[in-house]
C-alpha cells in the first residue's frame, strides 16, 4: 500500500490548494530541482467528478431496484458485494458477489483500479465526507504510517486466503503434531461441502448489518476515518479489497501517463488527487503514475491545464526501474518506535471491537481501530509535546492544553475505556472458548442428565468455561457488558445444560430470543429443554409462538409436528404440515421436503391415497429425491394404487 506524504513541513510537498469559489488555487513555485514551472493559476475544476457522481448515483438507483425486486418476489440474484467471496471460500456457495470481486481482480490488473474509483460506494462515501469537510473548511491531512499501511492486505489475507489455508494445511498440520490447544485457539474448520450455485438466493439481507449498524458503519468509515486519516483513509488503512487491488494495480500495465513536453509542473494534479498521490512528482521521476493509491479516477488527466496527462498501457509500475532523478525523501508522521507500538495499539483494539457484542462487524472494527490509533498517538502528543494541533483545532500551546486539547484528551480517554471494556469482554470469550472446546458432552446426555454419563472432569471445564461466558454478558446478568454477546449467552445456555441447571439455561435462550428475535436452532434447543423439565405443554406454546412470529422456521415446525404427534395429537401435527405447503415455496426441493412431511404424517393417520397424492405433487417437483419416489412407492401401494 502507498504511504501518503502530503505534509505542510516537507520542503517538496506537493502545491497547497486553497478554496476559492472557482475551486482551488496552487501556490508556485512548487519544486526544487525540478523545470520551470509555470504561472500561479487557478486548478479548474475536474469534469470527472459528475461523471463519477452519475455513475455512483446510478449504481445504488440499480441497487435500490435489486432491493425492491427482491422484497416483491422474494428471490434475487445474490449481494454483488466482494466479501460475499468468504462464503465460496468457506461453504463452496458460488454468489454473485464472488464472481464479482473475481472479475474486479482481473479488471484491475489489466486497467488498474477502476472498479475502486468509479464503483465502489465506500470510496464515494469518503470523497462525499471530504467534499463536506472542505465544504466546512475542514481539511484533513493524510496520517502517514509505513507499517499500518499493510493492514488491508492483511486483512484481505485473513478473509479470503486464511480459511482455505486453515482447512488444507494449517488445521491437519496442528492435529498431525498433537496442538490440540493450538487447533481449538483457531477453530476446527468444517469440512469443504463441495461447490454449490447460490447466484440466486431468497435471503438477500441476511449477510448485510442491520441499520442501526449500518449508519454507525457508514459514519466511522466515512466521515471519522477521513477526518482523522485524511482522504480515502479507510481504503489506505482498513480495506481488505484494497489490500488485494492495491499490488494488482502495480501489475497492471493500464496506467496515467505524462506527455513530459507538454507537463509544466504545476501541480494542479496532485492538488486534486483524493487518493492523496503525487502525481507531479510521480510523472516527472517515472513518466507515469506508479502509487498503488491510484484509483484511476481521472480527475488529473481532466484539469491538466497542458493536456499532459492521459490513460494508456505501458510498463506495469512494479517494473518501472529508478527514478530519472533522486527520488524526494518522504517524511511520515511516526517515528519507527511509535510505527510498532501503535502497529500493537490497532491489532489490539481491532481485536477488542470486532463482534462486540456480536453487533461491530469487521470492516466497521478495523475503521475504528484506525481512529484509536490516531486519536491515541495523537494524545500521547497533546500531552508530550509542546505545540501540538489536530485538523481545525489547537490542542496544546507552548505547552498547555487548549480547551480543544481538553476535549480531545477527555474523547482519548473514553475510547480507550470503551476499548479496554471490549478487550476485556474478547478476552473473556476467548478464554471460554478455549475451555468450551474442551466439553465433549453429548446433547441427549446434556438433556436427559442420566447420574454418572456426564464426569467430573466435563463437568468441572463446563463450569469454568461457564464463568468465562457469563462475564461476557450484561451487567443485568451478572457480566461485564451493556448487553449480551449472543454466542457467549448461547454457549451458557449450553454449559448451564450440560451442568444440569435447566432453568438457567432456558432463561438464558428466552432472553436471547427477546433480544434478537427467534432463531430456528435456539428455539428447538429451548423447546427441548423445557420438554426434558416436564413442561411440555410450554414447550409446544413457545414453539407455536416462534412459528407464528416466522413461519419459515422449518426445524420449530418440525419439532412442533414431532411433539403433537408424540401426544397422539396427528390432526394437530397434520395443520402444523398443512402450514408448510400452503406457504408456497418459492424453493421447489423445500415445497417437496414439506409436502413429503404432510405425506408422512397422512400416512400415521392412515390416510394413504392422501398421502401419494402429496407424494406424487413432491416427486414431481424434486425428482431426484430418491427417498420421495420410495415413499410415494409405499403410499401407491398401501392405497392399492398398484
Ligand atoms: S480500497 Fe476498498 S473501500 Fe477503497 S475504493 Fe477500493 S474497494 Fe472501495
Ligand atoms: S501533469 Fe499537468 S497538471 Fe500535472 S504537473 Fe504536469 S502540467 Fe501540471
Ligand atoms: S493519480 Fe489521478 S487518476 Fe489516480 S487517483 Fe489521483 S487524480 Fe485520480
Amino acid at each position: 500500500m502507498s504511504t501518503r506524504r502530503h505534509h505542510v513541513s516537507d520542503p517538496a510537498r506537493p502545491p497547497s490548494a486553497k478554496q476559492s469559489p472557482a475551486g482551488p488555487t496552487v501556490s508556485l513555485p512548487v519544486l526544487g530541482g525540478g523545470r520551470p514551472t509555470e504561472p500561479t493559476r487557478r486548478v479548474r475544476r475536474s469534469k470527472m467528478g459528475p461523471r463519477r457522481a452519475t455513475v455512483f448515483i446510478t449504481l445504488h438507483l440499480l441497487f435500490i431496484a435489486h432491493f425492491v425486486q427482491w422484497r416483491l418476489t422474494g428471490r434475487t440474484l445474490s449481494p454483488i458485494e466482494p466479501s460475499e467471496t468468504m462464503y465460496t471460500l468457506e461453504q463452496g456457495a458460488i454468489n454473485a458477489g464472488a464472481i464479482f470481486f473475481a472479475v474486479a481482480l482481473l479488471a484491475t490488473l489489466i486497467f488498474g483500479r477502476f472498479m475502486c474509483g468509479w464503483t465502489c460506494h465506500l470510496a464515494a462515501l469518503q470523497d462525499l465526507c471530504g467534499w463536506i469537510m472542505k465544504k466546512m473548511g475542514v481539511r484533513p491531512k493524510p496520517f502517514r504510517s509505513r507499517l499500518l499501511g499493510w493492514a488491508p492486505l492483511l486483512l484481505g489475507l485473513y478473509m479470503f486466503v486464511w480459511p482455505t489455508a486453515k482447512r488444507l494445511v494449517i488445521a491437519p498440520a496442528l492435529k498431525a503434531g498433537g496442538f490440540d490447544g493450538a487447533l481449538r485457539l483457531i477453530g476446527a474448520p468444517p469440512a469443504f461441502p463441495g461447490f454449490s450455485n447460490h447466484i440466486v438466493t431468497e435471503g438477500f439481507w441476511d449477510t448485510f448489518a442491520a441499520w442501526p449498524i449500518a449508519i454507525p458503519f457508514l459514519l466511522i468509515c466515512g466521515f471519522a476515518t477521513v477526518y482523522f486519516l485524511g482522504a480515502k483513509g479507510f481504503c489506505t488503512y482498513g480495506c481488505p479489497y484494497g489490500g488485494f487491488f492495491a499490488p494488482l494495480e502495480q501489475l497492471a500495465p493500464g496506467r496515467i501517463l505524462v506527455d513530459p513536453d507538454k507537463c509544466k509542473q504545476c501541480g494542479h494534479c496532485t492538488a486534486v488527487c483524493t487518493s492523496n498521490v503525487r502525481v507531479h512528482e510521480q510523472v516527472r521521476e517515472y513518466g507515469m503514475v506508479t502509487d498503488p493509491g491510484c484509483m484511476k479516477c481521472m480527475d488529473c488527466v481532466s484539469v491538466c491545464p497542458n493536456g499532459a496527462l492521459s490513460f494508456g498501457f505501458a510498463t506495469p509500475a512494479i517494473f518501472k526501474g529508478a527514478p530519472k532523478r533522486a527520488p524526494i525523501k518522504r517524511n511520515y508522521d511516526l517515528t519507527r518506535r511509535e510505527e510498532f507500538a501503535l502497529a500493537g495499539v490497532f491489532l489490539v483494539s481491532f481485536f477488542a471491537w470486532r463482534g462486540l457484542y456480536g453487533l461491530v462487524p469487521m470492516l466497521m472494527a478495523v475503521g475504528i481501530a484506525g481512529c484509536t490509533t490516531f486519536i491515541i498517538w495523537k494524545a500521547r502528543r497533546a500531552i508530550r509535546d509542546q505545540n501540538v494541533r489536530i485538523i481545525g483545532a489547537q490542542l496544546t500551546r507552548r505547552g498547555r492544553l487548549r480547551p480543544a486539547g481538553v476535549a480531545f484528551l477527555a474523547g482519548a480517554g473514553l475510547l480507550v475505556a470503551a476499548t479496554a471494556q471490549g478487550l476485556t469482554l474478547r478476552v473473556e470469550r476467548l478464554r471460554g472458548d478455549l475451555l468450551d472446546a474442551r466439553v465433549t458432552v453429548s446433547k441427549i446426555d446434556a438433556f436427559t442428565q442420566t447420574p454418572g454419563v456426564i464426569s467430573d472432569t466435563q463437568r468441572a471445564l463446563a463450569r469454568r468455561a461457564l464463568a468465562h461466558y457469563r462475564r461476557a454478558l450484561a451487567f443485568d446478568a451478572g457480566g461485564w457488558g451493556f448487553t449480551d454477546h449472543p454466542d457467549a449467552a448461547t454457549r451458557a445456555a449450553w454449559l448451564h445444560a450440560v451442568l444440569g441447571e435447566r432453568d438457567a439455561a432456558i432463561a438464558l435462550l428466552r432472553r436471547l430470543n427477546d433480544r434478537l428475535g427467534v432463531a430456528d436452532a435456539r428455539e428447538v434447543d429451548l423447546a427441548q429443554l423445557l420438554a426434558f423439565a416436564g413442561r411440555e405443554d410450554e414447550a409446544i406454546a413457545s414453539l407455536r409462538s416462534a412459528l407464528d412470529a416466522d413461519p419459515t422456521l422449518a426445524g420449530v415446525r418440525d419439532t412442533l409436528a414431532s411433539a403433537l404427534t408424540l401426544r397422539g395429537d396427528l390432526a394437530g401435527a397434520l395443520e402444523v404440515r398443512r402450514g408448510a405447503v400452503r406457504r408456497h415455496d418459492p424453493d421447489p426441493r423445500r415445497e417437496a421436503r414439506a409436502r413429503a412431511a404432510l405425506a408422512a404424517t397422512l400416512m400415521q393417520m392412515g390416510r394413504h391415497a392422501d398421502a401419494a397424492e402429496e407424494l406424487a405433487i413432491a416427486a414431481r417437483l424434486d425428482p431426484a429425491d430418491p427417498s420421495i419416489l420410495n415413499d410415494l412407492a409405499v403410499a401407491l401401494y398401501l392405497s392399492g394404487q398398484v
